[in-house]
């Protein structure tokens, strides 16, 4: 038996606090719930989405069709060795609990993935990244259900497709529902800071010997001074990604605006950080109704108070405009809207 709940206000459910009502909502505890809630979708000629922790979507007003709040728990060691072990961690366990655990048991591998929001099932989705490690470097294997085939089946590390912010999950955009993933960590004990703002920080601090835990506390702190809470200021992390020019078009770009900032990707492309291009354009700060962009991060998009996808998607439009204009650059969305309608 389904418990469906009718016309579920998702106000709480979505990072960016948009006021979204879905017309059926639905737990699922346990992977077996899926195939009879799709069979459901089926018979009563009804879409579906799948959300997890909110922390990465655009939620419309009106959510038709069912909504699947993945909410499977459990963590268990499949393996260990003196050097590492793999993890099996369903997909409704939050991310930065994990972390946290892993850190606390000196397991080596996500802690630069701290405060990372959301639940585990959607971290191989956009290949979760921060501070140079992504998720793609621990993942062995995905678990999902694959709604065409009606049936579960496993991805190892290279059918995931990993890429900046990407994935075969993402492609799918809604075929493959993720139950659960593995990761390998390692129990290594000699730790380096490998990112600049990590080393400034412990140079700082005048931390010599680097333990798991620093690094932990490093990021969160870092983190937090960089970033909005969502619970204080509502919004969905970075809200473009940063895109990938070719070289020769960054060292254009360098010559007229010798601070812009890039990182190599390859010898023929060149990552931009967003942040800097709008910023530049003058949007730090910047308010209009009730969205705004944060006044630290001119990355994050801020709902200041009962704003709407279409407000949201209006102010994205016009700072991407301008950042065409000024430097020639496409900017990309990173949030999936909610549903995905594209
Ligand atoms: C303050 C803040 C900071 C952030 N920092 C970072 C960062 O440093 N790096 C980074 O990569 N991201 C960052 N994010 C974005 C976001 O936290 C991640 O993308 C996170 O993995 C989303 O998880 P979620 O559970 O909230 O997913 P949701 O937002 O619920 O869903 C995201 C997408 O995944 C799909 N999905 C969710 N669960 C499943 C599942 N089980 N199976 C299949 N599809 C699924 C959804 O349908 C949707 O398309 C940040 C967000 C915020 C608000």
């Amino acid at each position: 038996m389904l418990r469906i709940e009718k016309n579920v206000n998702l106000i709480a459910f979505n990072t960016l606090s948009f006021h979204s009502i879905a017309a059926n909502f639905l737990s699922i505890t346990s992977e077996e719930q899926l195939a009879p809630a799709l069979d459901y979708c089926a018979q009563q000629q009804i879409g579906y989405q799948v959300l997890s922790g909110g922390s990465n979507l655009l939620m419309a007003e009106e959510i038709p069709g069912l909504t699947l709040h993945i909410q499977i728990k459990g963590i268990s060691k499949l393996k260990e060795s003196d050097s590492k072990l793999t993890l099996r961690v369903s997909a409704g366990e939050n991310w930065h609990q994990l972390v946290e655990y892993s850190v606390n048991n000196n397991w080596q591998g996500i802690e630069n993935l701290a405060l990372i929001p959301g639940l585990v099932g959607a971290s191989p989705v956009q290949n979760i990244g921060a501070y140079g490690t992504e998720l793609k470097d621990v993942l062995l294997k995905v678990y999902a259900y694959d709604t065409q085939m009606k049936r579960f089946r496993e991805f190892d590390n290279k059918q995931c497709e990993f890429a900046y912010r990407d994935s075969v999950f993402k492609r799918a955009k809604g075929r493959y529902i993720i139950t659960y993933i593995d990761i390998e960590l390692s129990k290594k004990t000699n730790i380096e800071a490998k990112y600049q703002v990590l080393k400034d920080y412990f140079a700082a601090k005048s931390i010599k010997k680097i333990s798991l835990k620093d690094v932990f506390e490093g990021i969160c702190l870092i983190r937090s001074s960089k970033l909005p809470d969502p619970k204080v200021t509502p919004n969905a992390g970075s809200f473009f990604k940063n895109p990938i020019i070719t070289t020769k078009h960054f060292q254009e770009l360098k010559t007229k605006y010798p601070n812009i900032v890039g990182y190599k990707v390859s010898d023929r492309s060149t990552k931009v950080a967003a942040g800097w291009l709008i910023e530049h354009c003058g949007w730090k700060g910047y308010r209009s109704k009730a969205v705004g962009v944060y006044p630290k991060q001119a990355l994050v998009l801020i709902n200041t108070g009962g704003a709407t996808i279409d407000q949201i998607l209006n102010l994205a439009k016009k700072i991407s405009h301008s950042i065409d204009s000024e430097f020639n650059i496409s900017l990309e969305i990173e949030p999936q809207l909610f549903p995905n309608i594209s």
